[in-house]
């Protein structure tokens, strides 16, 4: 159990990127160590073998090859030469050709060794130091070998020098190391810590306080994008669940309000009795309270299952041309009872893919409100037309228009620019959360733009090519249709 919580899968992050620095720094750093300390140990060698054969050539000059053994040269130069050899810790030894010392002069005349039968460079281990020894032939000017002439140097005072260096980097590296440690354990704790912070805001931020934000102010790195997404999400969590609980609220009380008045209207009825005549009456209002009751949430239902499952059926071909000449004579009473004149420019033949029912509905609530928000002698006018890739119908109207405040919030459930001319028009403020539902689920949107005092146009969008629809398209959050001012 032990080892398992220690397990370097369950160390904190800081903890393990401080390791993997450290692993990776450590191997480095060793390699680095290894090449250094080799290097220096062939740059040694090459220098001291360099200067064997420097002084071998020195020798072979001032050598005397005419006796039947050699030796060097009795001569002023050739004693400056062995001064200068010694001085350099250079040894020198000449061997008759049967192998026997001719000649030997410093430290290395008194280390034996077989008998040389071939130029070139030697290591020879001895007790105390190792010898590097270059070994030469010697030829007589006729080309008949005559001897050897062997310089030897120690390598006790190189191979000092190399265990310093070892030593010096086998302490450096733990040192190095730790310090490396460290500065890496420190900056991983830097780089973490807005981390740290978004976790601690994410953990006390609960369903009921949406409130609270990360507000990250550092740069816009990989951890900035993650703060500002995470603060966006929320802002878009907030938002909806403010949205669901006025939704909530609005729902109850738009139930609730017609429930009370027939409560009430049913109180007065029974309170005494009545004639046959005033029961029907009152049976007959009754029914008009509960159509609404029934009206309203049968659009609540609609809308519930529009947003939930979208468009069920297989878009059909549909003449939208037709489509919108019917809607417009629909509700041409409505206008004329409310002298309201109503103009159409819709050119024919124009075809869409969709729902026809959706779509009738999209643009009887918005024909619907256009009459109904327009003051008598008003004018509604619905125009249509394509442009290639979409269809789009405007329907203008010459009403109070929608203030810019109230605006952005007309396509929310419930919402009403002003409550009670809605209410009393009979309207729940669900048109046209309902019309731009459709209107999405059909890969299109609706656009707003709006005077006060001088009008109001809707603009639909419904794009010609419906794969570009529906189900590709992204869910916007209700209520913020897309508009123009
Ligand atoms: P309602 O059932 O109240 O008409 P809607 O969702 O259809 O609900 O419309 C929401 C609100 O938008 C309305 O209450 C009204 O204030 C405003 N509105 C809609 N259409 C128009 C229009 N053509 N002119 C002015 N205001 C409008």
């Amino acid at each position: 159990m032990r080892e398992r919580r220690w397990h370097p899968a369950r160390w904190p992050l800081r903890l393990r990127l401080t390791a993997w620095y450290m692993l990776l720094f450590g191997l480095t750093l060793a390699v680095f160590a290894g090449y250094v300390y080799e290097r220096q140990e062939r740059g040694v060698r090459e220098q001291t073998d360099a200067a064997l054969q420097g002084a071998t050539a020195q020798v072979l000059a001032d050598l005397d090859t005419g006796g039947d053994r050699p030796a060097l040269r009795r001569t002023d130069a050739a004693a400056a030469l062995l001064r200068r050899l010694d001085q350099a810790g250079l040894s020198v030894r000449v061997l008759a050709a049967d192998g026997t010392t001719a000649e030997a002069f410093g430290p290395f005349a008194a280390v034996a060794g077989a008998p040389p039968t071939m130029s070139g460079y030697d290591t020879l281990p001895r007790e105390g130091a190792d010898w590097r020894v270059y070994t030469q032939r010697v030829t007589a000017p006729g080309g008949a070998q005559v001897g050897w002439v062997q310089v030897a140097r120690s390598l006790n005072a190189t191979s000092d020098a190399l265990e310093t260096l070892f030593t010096q980097l086998l302490l450096a590296l733990p040192l190095l190391l730790l310090l490396a440690g460290l500065g890496g354990f420190f900056l991983a704790g830097r780089a973490l810590q807005p981390i740290n912070r978004i976790a601690r805001t994410a953990q006390a931020i609960g369903a009921h306080d949406l409130t609270k934000r990360i507000d990250y102010r550092g740069p816009a790195d990989e951890i900035g994008r993650l703060a500002t997404t995470v603060d966006r999400m929320l802002d878009r969590l907030q938002a909806g669940f403010a949205r669901e609980r006025r939704f909530t609220a609005d729902a109850a009380h738009e139930l609730r309000t017609p429930l009370a008045a027939l409560k009430g209207r049913i109180g007065v009825t029974l309170a005494r009795a009545r004639g046959p005549e005033e029961y029907e009456h009152a049976l007959r209002e009754l029914e008009g309270q509960v159509d609404r009751l029934i009206h309203l949430s049968t659009d609540l239902l609609f809308l519930a299952r529009l947003e939930q499952r979208g468009v069920r059926r297989e878009p059909e071909s549909l003449d939208l041309s037709a489509l919108l000449e019917s809607v417009a004579e629909q509700l041409r009473p409505l206008a004329e009872a409310r002298s309201v004149l109503l103009c159409e420019e819709i050119p024919a033949g124009l075809a869409l893919a969709g729902d026809v029912d959706h779509l009738i509905r999209l643009f009887l609530n918005l024909l619907d409100n256009a009459i109904k928000y327009t003051p008598p002698g008003g004018r509604v006018t619905m125009r249509a037309w394509g442009d290639g890739t979409a269809a789009r119908v405007a329907l203008g109207d010459t009403g109070p228009g929608i203030a810019p405040e109230h605006l952005p919030r007309i396509f929310e459930r419930f919402y009403r620019a002003d409550a009670n001319r809605s209410r009393a028009e009979g309207g729940a403020g669900l048109g046209l959360a309902m019309a731009q539902e459709i209107a999405r689920q059909h890969g299109g949107g609706i656009e707003v733009a709006s005077a006060v005092g001088q009008g109001t146009t809707f603009t639909v969008v419904l794009p010609l090519d419906m794969a570009s629809g529906p189900h590709a398209a992204p869910r916007a959050p209700a209520g913020r249709a897309p508009r123009q001012g």
